[in-house]
């Protein structure tokens, strides 16, 4: 087989064209070949080694649309021919507490599908049968990229706490929230957009938000104050978080899936009075996933996303790096 893969030799290198060696198809792993895949904000984070865990050479790339090649002798539930994703983790080892009790995306030992393991900026990419999602039917598998990874990270906390009663506000519309306010929007919630820019008020309404705020207003938040009951953070920068969570109704959450950096100051006064909680969680479970790319198709959601050849993707990483993708990239195999 002639395996090739976009590989990143070091920390901010570009990446280059290359053939690899995947050796033997393990046992309970599939075999995708890479249709389309989206380019993620943790692939630049990966390829920066922003977090210093990264694994060099890298092969990145990790919200994949495929066709299934090869199946290992062991692998459940699964056939060559049959139209897949995988995202965020491609494995975990199946027999730990968080494994068995079905919280796989928590497991100790879940594999990174982009460190120590090659992504899907290649030809192929082997993932574990539990961690291959096939595709609804009626999924636009064109787009559906970022489902895998940006989509179940956001419908994640919607699908823990959120009741089509409730009152959700999604803070950040970028990559991650525009996908947010459409699950939620979907889920029958009353939703308010918050963006530091006012220019995406329009834009955030027809993604499906009600209302939208803009986080530099503190009057307009300051009004907002005791009515949320889920608050979905999906950005990366320091924000008034003191006005935010007073904009929590008693009971109401502050769940964060965006990677900031600094600290959040948290008033303990403030969760104590009104037994309101602040938490966070990483992509989703293997079922979560399989739901959300289910309620994905039966309600139409797809991401807006920017389309670049493979071959460009050393093009669409500095196009992400910039903030001006719109709202996420998928490359379109090209080799
Ligand atoms: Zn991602
Ligand atoms: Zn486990």
């Amino acid at each position: 087989m002639n395996y090739r893969a976009w590989v990143a030799k070091a920390a901010k290198q570009p990446m280059v064209l290359e053939p690899v060696d995947l050796g033997p198809l393990g046992a309970e792993d599939v075999e995708v070949a890479v249709e389309h895949c989206g380019l993620c904000r943790s692939d630049l984070s990966v390829l920066n080694n922003d977090w210093g865990a990264s694994q060099y050479p890298a092969i990145l790339g990790h919200e994949v649309v495929g066709r299934v090649t090869a199946v290992g002798p062991n692998a459940k539930g699964l056939k060559a021919g049959q139209r897949v994703g995988v995202g965020w983790f491609s494995g975990s080892d199946m027999y730990c507490h968080q494994c068995m009790s079905g919280h796989h995306n928590l497991c100790p030992n879940a594999q990174p599908t982009i460190v120590g393991h090659r992504g899907g900026f290649a030809t192929h990419i082997r993932a574990h049968w539990a961690w291959t999602f096939v595709l609804p039917e009626k999924l636009n598998f064109t787009e559906a990229g970022p489902l895998l990874c940006g989509g179940a990270t956001v419908f994640a906390p919607l699908a823990m706490y959120a009741r089509p009663t409730d009152r959700v506000g999604i803070i950040g519309i970028g990559g991650l929230g525009h996908m947010a306010l459409k699950f939620a929007a979907a889920y029958g919630c009353d939703v308010t957009a918050f963006t530091s820019s006012d220019r995406k008020f329009e834009e955030a309404k027809g993604f499906g938000a009600h209302h939208a705020v803009s986080t530099g207003d503190s009057t307009a938040i300051g009004k907002l104050g005791g009515s949320f009951d889920l608050l979905i953070s999906t950005v990366n920068v320091r924000l008034d978080w003191d006005a935010i969570i007073g904009t929590l109704a008693p009971g109401g959450r502050l769940h964060v899936v965006g990677a900031v950096l600094e600290p959040i100051p948290i008033v303990a006064f403030s969760l104590i009075l009104q037994q309101r909680s602040v938490s966070g969680s990483p992509t989703g479970s293997p079922m979560t996933i399989a739901t959300m790319l289910d309620f994905a198709s039966r309600h139409n959601i797809a991401p807006q996303n920017e389309h670049f050849p493979m071959s460009r993707i050393n093009e669409a990483f500095g196009r992400l790096e910039s903030g001006k993708a719109r709202y996420r990239i998928v490359l379109d195999a090209s080799f």
